[in-house]
């Protein structure tokens, strides 16, 4: 029986995989080297355009395509039957979805209707061995689904030693993007929509669409200035600004400070915001909590200010400044501006 693993592609409005969908890819193709079993992708559209060749760049083996005039945009019954009917037939271990509306969507019905289980917001994908503790039954080759747990007082690793596939949902840019050496065509396996498909599967119809541009990119910025609830008030969150006007980067914010108002939320970093890996990362009033961390540990390089010299998040920058940031943040851009420079990178 085949034991590959799967990956739901998804699709943009500018007809291309979805960003989350690449990272996924890459991620699935490390895991799939140590497993020894193929990576396949599963994408569903209305037409299959020049962008799907990106695939090849991520070393799949085998891309499962269904073509159909009403796959594009997605909607949640046809994209619900085909990717279960797909599992049923090909028996994945492991499939992941991107954590999206539409693969939050998808995911959990797909789970559901096979009664596997499914773990959303993975910060980290292992593979791994368990031993049952009553029965000591052993199983090898799990996926380990690692996630914050419990307001964030543990780092759960989540198993299902039973049930096929494993299924996890992971947000955009907690996977590292990473094409392979290898690239190679993928075969194209072509499902047959007709087969699964009804007219009742079709009965929600989309009458009107509209899409808001995206304001904030904090993926791609090389330099985060980014603020907590120690910044204090919405009045202050203007310093920050400043200081990433300075530096020419961008502006960030914890989920305790766009709670309080002080920030927007497409700024907030962490588990239940973006994840990001800039360059440089300045921590502005942060404790630091896992949450948090979850969202900007990659980042290259961390300065921490803080009037707590033991906040948490000084145990993980690389410098750590105390103080109060009314003070230090003038004080850095007064230096910057001194120097008339800005931070090239
Ligand atoms: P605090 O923890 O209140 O820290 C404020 C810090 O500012 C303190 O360290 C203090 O010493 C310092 N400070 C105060 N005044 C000054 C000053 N004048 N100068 C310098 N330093 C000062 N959080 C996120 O950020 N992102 C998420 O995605 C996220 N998701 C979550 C998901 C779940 C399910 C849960 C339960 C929580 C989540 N949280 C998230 C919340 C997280 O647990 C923390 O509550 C939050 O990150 C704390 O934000 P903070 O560091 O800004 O605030």
């Amino acid at each position: 029986m085949n034991k590959n693993i799967f990956i739901y592609c998804e699709i943009t409005e500018e007809k291309q995989i979805a960003e989350v969908s690449l990272e996924l890819l890459s991620k699935g193709r490390k895991l799939a080297n140590q497993l020894g079993v193929q990576l396949e992708a599963i994408v569903l559209t209305d037409k299959a355009t020049a962008e799907l060749e990106r695939i090849n760049d991520f070393g799949v083996d085998v891309i499962h395509l269904a073509e159909h005039k009403e796959l594009f945009p997605y909607r949640t019954l046809p994209h619900f039957k085909l990717v279960k009917a797909v599992f049923e037939q090909e028996q994945p271990q492991i499939a992941l979805f991107g954590a999206t509306s539409a693969g939050r969507d998808l995911a959990p019905r797909v789970a559901s209707a096979l009664r596997c289980g499914l773990t959303a917001d993975c910060t980290a994908l292992e593979i791994g061995n368990h031993t049952e503790n009553k029965t000591g039954t052993e199983y090898n080759n799990l996926l380990y689904q690692i996630r914050p747990a419990f307001g964030g007082n543990i780092i759960a690793t989540i198993i299902n030693p039973e049930t096929r596939p494993q299924m996890a949902t992971v947000r955009e840019g907690v996977m590292k993007l990473e094409e392979t050496s290898c690239k190679k065509k993928a075969e194209i396996k072509t499902i047959d929509v007709s087969k699964y498909l009804k007219d009742e599967d079709f009965v929600v119809e989309i009458i009107d669409r509209h899409i808001e541009a995206q304001k904030v990119n904090l993926k791609s910025a090389n330099i985060i200035v980014a603020g907590g609830y120690g910044v204090g008030s919405k009045e202050n969150f203007a310093l920050l600004h400043e200081l990433a006007a300075v530096l020419g980067g961008e502006v960030a914010a914890t989920r305790a400070a766009v709670d309080a108002g002080y920030c927007e939320h497409e700024r907030q970093v962490g588990q239940t915001g973006v994840t990001v890996r800039p360059k440089l990362y300045i921590a502005c009033g942060i404790s630091g909590a896992v949450q948090h961390r979850a969202g900007m540990d990659q980042s290259a390089k961390i300065i921490a200010i803080n009037t707590d010299p033991h906040a948490p998040l000084n145990a993980i920058a690389d410098y750590a400044i105390t103080g109060d940031l009314n003070e230090v943040v003038p004080k850095m851009m007064a230096a910057m501006r001194y120097l008339d420079m800005r931070y090239e990178i």
